[in-house]
């Protein structure tokens, strides 16, 4: 059994990860560092810059796994007041490999495709499921006035927002009901 680096400059297809050794129990672990363009589509995000993804995958006896970060970034808007936002999103990534499952709807297992595991495709799923669905610029930002657009952050337009008596609030939909 023998240890195996992979990075970025050695390969020349850093999207797929061979692990056809280690399924086979030849190697024990794969070691990567690779950075990656994959098409990160998500409403409202934009990715300018190379995607990093590292870490190993190992076979410790028969059980095989891969450990990985992934580093993300990316440029949006407050939802708020619309201010543009750099982020950066690190996720970790452990999940177990395995050959085939009987199972298929496990969905926690990373199975390989002829002794490849897409990086690049784990890269896009990992973005997608952890990206907040909305950002701000900060945790007080007081957003856009709904009335006259002003940015509340800056100055305090003084426009007057009526808002429901909390009372009524409490019956509302009460009269709905048949
Ligand atoms: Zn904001
Ligand atoms: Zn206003």
């Amino acid at each position: 059994m023998t240890d195996r680096g992979l990075m970025n400059n050695t390969i020349q297809n850093p999207t797929m990860l061979d692990v056809s050794g280690l399924l086979r129990g030849e190697e024990r672990k794969i070691t990567f560092d690779v950075l990656l363009t994959p098409e990160l589509d998500v409403d409202g995000i934009e990715v300018n810059t190379p995607t990093r993804i590292k870490g190993t995958a190992v076979n410790l006896s028969g059980y095989m796994e891969l450990d990985a970060e992934l580093t993300v970034e990316y440029e949006t808007h407050c939802s708020r007041c619309l201010a543009p936002i750099n982020r950066v999103m690190t996720h970790r990534i452990t999940a177990p490999i395995a050959e085939a499952l009987e199972n298929m709807d496990n969905e926690e297992y990373i199975i390989p495709e002829s002794g490849n595991i897409d990086l690049s495709e784990l890269a896009r799923e990992t973005f997608f499921l952890n990206v907040p669905m909305a950002h701000l610029c900060r945790e007080d930002c007081k957003g856009l006035c709904p009335k006259c657009g002003a940015d509340r952050n800056e100055a305090d337009c003084g426009c007057i927002l009526k808002e429901k008596d909390p009372r009524w609030k409490a019956l509302e939909g009460f009269f709905d009901e048949d």
